[in-house]
């Protein structure tokens, strides 16, 4: 079956929009999804619809997304929300209530029942928005946690298309999902999407097991990457598309001339002690405090390392607004500060700490200088850094040290060394061998990794979603 136009529709635009003294600026968004999603946006043509980050609007707005259509080959379409939308449906309702539930903290979310009306009333906007420009031939990919409810939307409507989900974050066990006062709603809209697609296959499990508690009609047929799930009257797909990176951009840029030398300075700046690298989006699920104590511990328990490593933690700041993150920041350079009280000496500073986000370059030369790649989040459903690390890695001697509640642990975790990242004296042992394991055991393992991750590249995951998508049959997806 052929696919005609695809129109993927995500919280937010793939741009950036900025506003100086001489009007607004557009600029494409650098992410993964964006390099993945362009080349088939533009060779089928098709659209993105979106928000684009502001309440602002106007000819001057509308001029710069004409300028990006023309340029990029594919549409840009905006779905206007006030600030009053954006504060119950992102603020409150993604962020307070859906990112902590389905990352397992239940006891950070904040269930207020205005969050889920709001929530409501964008998505039904952002529907509105979906049934007006496409047509029944396109194929309609949703992105993410704030737009589970397009399908039921678009059905409610009466509008007919082929809709696929994808979740980017974890599904959480029954147990925890349970404690949503809106979870019946919520499942149900998601049975009615075509396709729902998740990171894992426990993922997928989860909401199978949710799904068995509060609908007992739905009946699972087939084993495999993608299932078929009957619900009596009606059929939907579920399947597990883990997520990857634009590997060949990585490993490319690592090698290029300008990025070795940096990554060279770097090492010479801190005197070729090994590095231990961590970076993060300041985000609670990420474990940054865990992981400082687990330095502390290795410091500790191993006199041996002292003088002779540095962690560097690149933490990005995110929703600096909200005071959570505000306390977890302070929180977080609190223990920065005893940990380098406690072992600096003259000439050494055991914790390099950057509140601040890099330019490409210099992360990916500071990926490529790293010994160890430290991964720990709590939760998270893929860890898309873990895999950065890797592609970057080209000498191919670094060892990823990996959080077993990351979904990329699913994928990983032969080659990776694994961890709970609850677990600081677990970490700090993990990394004292990795410092020291022979360079044949690590480079045995890095190639693999480097391998694994070259070939479920970011192109696969978009082509396998799609074929998923469109396929009558899942005989058309023979390797599910
Ligand atoms: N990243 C970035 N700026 C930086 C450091 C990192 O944009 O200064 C990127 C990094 O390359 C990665 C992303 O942030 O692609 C983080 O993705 P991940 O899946 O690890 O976690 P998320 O932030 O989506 O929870």
């Amino acid at each position: 079956p052929a696919l005609k136009r695809l129109v993927v529709v995500s919280n937010r635009l793939p741009v950036a929009l900025r506003k100086d003294e001489d009007g607004w600026k557009l600029k494409q968004g650098s992410g993964g999804l964006v390099t993945a999603m362009a080349p088939v946006l533009k060779n089928r043509g098709g659209m993105w619809i979106g928000w684009s980050g502001t309440s602002d609007s106007g000819a001057e707005l509308d001029g710069l997304m004409d300028d990006f259509t023309e340029e990029a080959g594919y549409e840009l379409c905006t779905v206007p929300l006030t600030e009053e939308d954006v504060d119950g449906y992102y603020y409150g309702f993604s962020n307070e209530i859906i990112w902590p539930l389905f990352h397992d903290l239940q006891s950070r979310c904040r269930f207020h029942p205005r969050y889920w009306r709001t929530y409501l009333d964008v998505n039904f906007k952002f529907a509105e928005v979906v049934a007006r420009r496409s047509s029944p031939e396109d194929y309609i990919w949703i992105q993410d946690y704030h737009l589970m409810h397009q399908a039921f939307f678009l059905k409610s409507m009466g509008v007919r298309r082929n809709t696929g989900f994808f979740l980017h974050i974890p599904f959480p066990p029954p147990d925890i999902f349970m404690k949503l006062p809106w979870r019946a709603k919520l499942i149900q809209a998601l049975t009615e999407f075509d396709l729902v697609g998740f990171q894992t296959v426990q993922d997928r499990r989860n909401f199978v097991g949710s799904l068995h508690r509060l609908m007992p009609e739905a009946r699972v047929e087939g084993r495999g990457a993608v299932v078929t799930i009957n619900m009596g009257n009606r059929s939907f797909r579920a399947g597990a598309f883990p997520i990857s990176i634009d590997y060949a951009q990585f490993s490319d840029m690592a090698a290029r001339p300008d990025v070795v030398q940096k990554a060279f300075d770097l090492k010479e700046a801190l005197r070729h002690r090994k590095i231990i690298l961590g970076v993060d989006r300041l985000d609670y699920t990420k474990g940054i405090p865990e992981r400082i104590r687990s330095i502390q511990t290795l410091l500790r328990r191993y006199p041996d390392l002292k003088g002779k490593v540095n962690f560097i933690q690149i933490a990005v700041p995110s929703r600096e607004e909200v005071d959570e993150y505000k306390e977890l920041r302070t929180e977080i350079e609190q223990l920065v500060g005893r940990v380098n009280g406690e072992y600096s000496f003259p000439g050494w500073v055991p914790v390099h700490y950057h509140y601040r986000s890099l330019p490409h370059e210099d992360l990916v030369a500071y990926y490529a200088a790293a010994d160890v790649g430290l991964v720990t989040p709590l939760r998270d459903g893929m860890n898309l850094v873990a895999k950065e690390y890797c592609a970057c890695n080209n000498k191919g001697d670094g060892v990823l040290v990996l959080s077993e509640f990351a979904g990329a642990a699913a994928q990983l975790q032969k080659h990776a060394y694994l961890v709970n990242p609850y677990d600081v004296e677990g970490i700090a042992k993990a990394l004292h061998r990795a410092l020291y394991w022979p360079i044949e055991e690590r480079k045995a393992h890095m190639t693999r990794l480097r391998e694994q991750i070259r070939r479920g590249n970011i192109f696969r995951w978009v082509d396998s979603f799609l074929r998923a998508g469109i396929a009558k049959s899942l005989d058309d997806f023979p390797e599910a």
